[in-house]
């Protein structure tokens, strides 16, 4: 292409591509290859070859000149009897949880609407936000990362949020806010809020419980943290007068047949999926305890799959480096003040962790 050609198009291109587009920047994925993937929040463990055998007799007859099932029914009903959630709760999937936020955005924009947030959190809230022209407003966390639930009420009042998201436990903190202060923002909320569960299986409380108590409350969680991110599949539960409007936002045949055969297959053997997190528990607690021993690094309790740790001041980036240079791909934390210094690592397996382990006390030894 000539450089004539390229001025034109990039004039085009601002002119026309919304402002509020060209000033975001692109959902980063680190190239992980030939590394030990500590990142992004996945399982690390494959299925038992047996059980891979089984699945894919499962897939082998599937129609797949066809459309999927718009409606999802069948694994509606595998999910819906797996979590115990009731006939009368309004369910609903998306490709990936993020989907799912993309759409109840959608659903609730307009000018001078509101997405309320405390921060540092979920990235996607704002990025989404952002692309359907809401303002996304932040209450900034603690240093500990505990949140001031009575300036989040102001906030609240002073904002009047058409949704808010509070992901529960929080990511990249890993902090579960106490429930009492949960419901206290819940019954205040004067739009939806939304409880984003997506590291449900490894958190010690969940809503599920009090989905029909609270007519404002909706409950978003994921398949992907708990083993099958390959497969894209979240849920989203409540009310099903939110539901049927949120669902006009949906594109059709979201979830493709695949992805809606494998996870109804998946939850019939949900036993393999419950030990796998059962041994990343363990693991967290293993390696948070690991962590507080080692001198310079803070490690804050993580209730999720993850860790977040605060290493001593300025060292960040040399240790996230030093760390990725012995071939352990971890996260570098930033965009709030309260992830300064402050690298996030997912838990592996037990070889992965000790791997991390060592690689981040060579590190600071390098310092
Ligand atoms: C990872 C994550 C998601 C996104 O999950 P997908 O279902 O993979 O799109 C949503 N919310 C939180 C808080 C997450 O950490």
């Amino acid at each position: 292409m000539s450089g004539g050609d390229m001025n034109d198009v990039e004039a085009r291109v601002t002119a026309w591509i919304r402002p509020e587009i060209r000033s975001q920047s692109a959902y980063a994925v680190a190239d992980a290859s030939g590394l030990v993937k500590l990142d992004a929040m996945e399982n690390p463990y494959r299925w038992p070859e047996a059980l891979r055998a089984e699945w894919l007799e499962r897939l082998r007859d599937l129609p797949i000149n066809r459309y999927p099932d718009p409606a999802a029914t069948e694994l509606a009903r595998a999910v819906r009897n797996w979590a115990g959630l009731s006939d009368t709760t309004g369910l609903l999937f998306g490709n990936g949880s993020d989907e799912l936020i993309q759409m109840l955005l959608l659903a609730v924009a307009g000018p001078d609407r509101k997405v309320l947030v405390p921060e540092p959190t979920f990235v996607m809230y704002r990025i989404l936000a952002g692309l359907v022209g809401m303002e996304c407003i932040g209450v900034d966390l603690e240093d500990d990362f505990s949140l001031d639930t009575d300036a989040f009420l102001a906030a609240m009042a002073r904002h009047r949020p058409a949704i808010l998201f509070l992901a529960w436990p929080n990511n990249p903190t890993g902090r579960l806010l106490p429930r009492a202060d949960l419901l206290r923002i819940v019954e205040a909320a004067p739009g939806l809020v939304v409880v984003d569960e997506a590291y449900a299986a490894f958190a010690s409380d969940s809503v599920l419980d009090v989905l029909g108590e609270y007519p404002q409350l909706l409950l978003l969680r994921t398949f992907s943290k708990m083993g099958l991110a390959g497969l894209r599949l979240g849920w989203l539960a409540g009310d099903p007068a939110w539901i049927r409007e949120i669902d006009k936002t949906r594109l059709p045949y979201n979830v493709n047949l695949l992805t809606q055969a494998s996870v109804a297959f998946a939850l019939e053997h949900h036993q393999v999926l419950d030990r796998q997190t059962a041994r990343i528990r363990a693991e967290r607690d293993r390696l948070q305890a690991a962590l507080a021993a080692v001198p310079g690094i803070r490690v804050f309790p993580s209730e999720a799959n993850f860790l977040l740790f605060r290493v001593p001041a300025g060292s960040a980036d040399a240790l996230f480096e030093g760390i990725k240079a012995q071939g352990v791909l971890i996260k570098r934390l930033g965009g709030h003040r309260t992830l300064t210094d402050c690298l996030r690592v997912t838990v592996g397996t037990a070889e992965e962790n000790d791997r991390f382990l060592t690689a981040l006390e060579a590190s600071l030894a390098e310092l």
